[in-house]
């Protein structure tokens, strides 16, 4: 089988709540998310998503998604789809770096794949473990009683894990993390992200200051080893994820004790392929995982539900639905939550079916 044709169509994703914000006044209003459509010689037809958390979250804008494609996918014209390990090794040949680029078409690769085997990606990806896989909700930074109020609506909707976005003024997010805390119920697990925004001595001030509370401590700064600093001064469960960006940084805070769970996204390690190696290297190292991407709609959900439904339940600290954060749906078959989870579908590939109607045209078409 070869690869004929790689389109990708640009989908405005506007947010439900009308914004998205966390650290250091960081927001979006509107996602701009790339889906990625993949033919074969065979008629089989794939389908992935790339969608960044605008440009200055990680190093990956939207548009950067399209004009990396236009570079790399001429050379995978002709390469078999249905071999993930071979033609990832040819991706990072034709081009270095670059990993969210590489996610939407490895994805599409794994939807074709499963599509020829007749199985669902989950199975592909290890086997299906259970018959749904937990989520958790993120909650946009605000006021400390807006912060509450939201986690309790959403409580009320079947969540019982919340990952509230800090790394601000260090003292609002001390009363954040203690107004939300006191709105939880026993069972609820609360995650305090910073997203890289607290100074180190800030971000010892706020886990002393929570000490007593039951709340994990997420990417608290900028750099690798400021939270490392962090980490060794708290008993906090500490989580790692901006800078846990590659298997070679993975080893390295592993071999530092840096984290007890890491955060695992599709395209910030390069797609499903690189993906599924950090998620099973973490299995058997005993290291907790959120396992999700960056941002994105109905394809990404459907990504993030067989990677998560496939992971050992023991090592799957959460993942995310970010299809219900968004308006549009732009593929029908994609997991829905309920109660607070999801589940991956049965059906061959990702099991997901492109609205052609919301895709429209596609802006970038390399191939025929
Ligand atoms: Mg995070």
């Amino acid at each position: 089988m070869k690869i004929t044709r790689i389109a990708c169509h640009r989908v405005e994703l506007p947010l439900v709540e009308g914004s998205y914000k966390w650290s250091g006044g960081k927001a979006v209003s509107v996602f701009d998310s790339t889906v990625v459509v993949v033919d074969t010689d065979a008629g089989v037809q794939g389908v992935g998503e790339v969608c960044p958390l605008g440009p200055f979250y990680l190093p990956a804008y939207a548009a950067g998604v399209r004009a990396g494609i236009r570079e790399l996918g001429p050379h995978l014209i002709g390469e078999d789809p249905t071999q993930l390990l071979k033609l990832n090794r040819r991706m990072d040949a034709a081009l270095q770096g670059h990993p969210y680029v590489k996610s939407g078409i490895d994805m599409a690769c794994w939807d074709i794949l499963g599509q020829v085997a007749g199985l669902p990606v989950c199975v592909l990806l290890g086997g299906r473990y259970g018959d749904d896989v937990v989520l958790y909700r993120a909650i946009s930074q605000a006021d400390p009683d807006a912060m509450a109020a939201n986690v309790a609506g959403y409580r009320a909707e079947g969540y019982t894990r919340f990952q509230l976005k800090v790394g601000g003024d260090p003292d609002t997010d001390i009363a954040r993390i203690r107004q939300v805390a006191a709105v939880l119920k026993p069972g609820d697990r609360l995650v305090a992200d910073a997203n890289t925004g607290w100074t180190q001595h800030e971000a010892q001030r706020v886990v002393r200051a929570v000490r007593d509370l039951d709340v994990y401590i997420e990417q608290p700064c900028r750099t690798y080893e400021e939270c490392l600093a962090v980490r060794r001064n708290t008993d906090h469960p500490f989580v790692l994820d901006e800078n846990i960006d590659s298997l070679d940084m993975l080893l390295r805070a592993v071999s530092d004790r840096a984290m007890d769970v890491v955060n695992l996204k599709i395209s910030k390690l390069g797609g499903l392929t690189k993906t599924k190696q950090a998620r099973d290297l973490c299995a058997h190292l005993g290291i907790g995982m959120t396992l999700e991407d960056s941002w994105g709609g109905d394809v990404v959900t459907a990504a993030i539900s067989h990677l998560a439904h496939s992971t050992p339940p023991e090592f799957r600290f959460t993942s995310t639905d970010f299809n219900s954060y968004v308006t549009v749906s732009h593929a029908d078959g994609a997991p829905k939550r309920q109660n607070g989870r999801m589940a991956a579908s049965t059906a061959p590939g990702l099991g997901v079916r492109p609205k052609w109607d919301v895709l429209g045209e596609p802006l970038l078409v390399v191939g025929n």
